[in-house]
């Protein structure tokens, strides 16, 4: 009896089972909240560097928890993934924006709507037909879409995630690689993919001020140039980095210094405002 009680208490080991039981909970509580509709869209604003004008917005999820308030997506998009939720998620996330974005037409005509893919929804097989139900049903112009992947989202296939992204984009919505410049093999794959428009990561933005810092941004952006890319910047944070960028002739920049991430209702004020201008 007691050589049973000891392999019981090799097995039992009470901070693991804590830990297994609070993951347990977490989990159980991420499901509850899909179906209790807690999950928010917020907008960023993307602006033209020229005029510093609001031309479109990044969608990015939070999760307005009951108790424990507004949860940043990092908090809990890894184990959405892993539990198979976020192609449920992400869906609703696109039908959402697609929805917002189709009634800020209204007022402002040609305003674009970016959307973050993550890598089980650009493996789901139904995805294409899924994008084009939402533009159907939401009266979102295609050419207002522009659907953002990781590189590490694409490249889990390469070749399927090529032609994935090649139907995509035959209704009419463009591609956003994100966070350009951080993966590995950036350049290697910018040929095999068919996207549109790049990000640029903000370590590169934040980095400019450092002496060679600048030569990686301009490096970046005409690397972007090159395969005649439309360059996003990432991470603006204040009015010296958006000068150099202006320099570097870079279209387009979000991030802190113009505006952060907020919910639709602040937009639409902020387009309101922007108009009266
Ligand atoms: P991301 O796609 O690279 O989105 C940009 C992130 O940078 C956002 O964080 C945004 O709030 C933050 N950001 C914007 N401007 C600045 C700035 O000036 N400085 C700094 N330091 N950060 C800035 P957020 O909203 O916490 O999202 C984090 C990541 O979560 C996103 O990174 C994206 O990878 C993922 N994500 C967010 N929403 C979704 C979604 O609906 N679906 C998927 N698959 N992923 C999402
Ligand atoms: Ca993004
Ligand atoms: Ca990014
Ligand atoms: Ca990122």
């Amino acid at each position: 009896a007691k050589a049973e009680g000891k392999g019981l208490a090799r097995r039992f080991d009470p901070a693991q089972f804590a830990a297994a039981e609070s993951r347990r909970r977490e989990e159980a509580d991420l499901r509850r909240a899909l179906d209790a509709g807690e999950f928010e869209v917020h907008y960023q604003p993307i602006v033209d560097l020229e005029g510093e004008h609001t031309v479109g917005v990044e969608a990015l999820v939070r999760w307005n928890h009951p108790e424990r308030g507004m949860i940043p997506p990092i908090a809990f998009l890894d184990m959405a993934e892993s539990l198979g939720l976020l192609p449920r998620l992400g869906g609703w996330v696109l039908e959402e924006a697609c929805r917002q974005a189709a009634a800020w037409q209204e007022q402002n005509p040609g305003f674009e709507l970016n959307v973050n893919l993550s890598a089980s929804q650009l493996g789901n097989p139904d995805l294409v037909e899924e994008v084009r139900g939402v533009l159907d049903r939401t009266g979102l112009p295609p050419s207002l879409l522009v659907l953002e992947l990781t590189e590490s989202v694409a490249l889990v296939d390469l070749v399927e995630s090529a032609r994935v992204l090649g139907a995509l984009k035959t209704l009419g919505v463009r591609i956003a690689l994100d966070d350009f410049g951080t993966g590995f093999s950036s350049l290697s794959h910018l040929g095999a993919l068919p996207v549109d428009v790049v990000k640029i990561d903000k370590s590169f933005v934040q980095a400019m001020q450092e002496g060679s810092g600048a030569s990686v941004a301009e490096a970046v952006l005409q690397i972007a140039r090159t395969f005649k890319l439309a360059p996003v910047a990432e991470g603006v944070e204040d009015a010296t980095q958006a000068s150099r960028l202006r320099e570097l002739e870079c279209a387009q920049a979000q991030g802190y210094h113009f505006a952060r991430p907020m919910p639709a209702g602040d937009l639409t004020d902020l387009l309101a405002r922007q108009a009266a201008l």
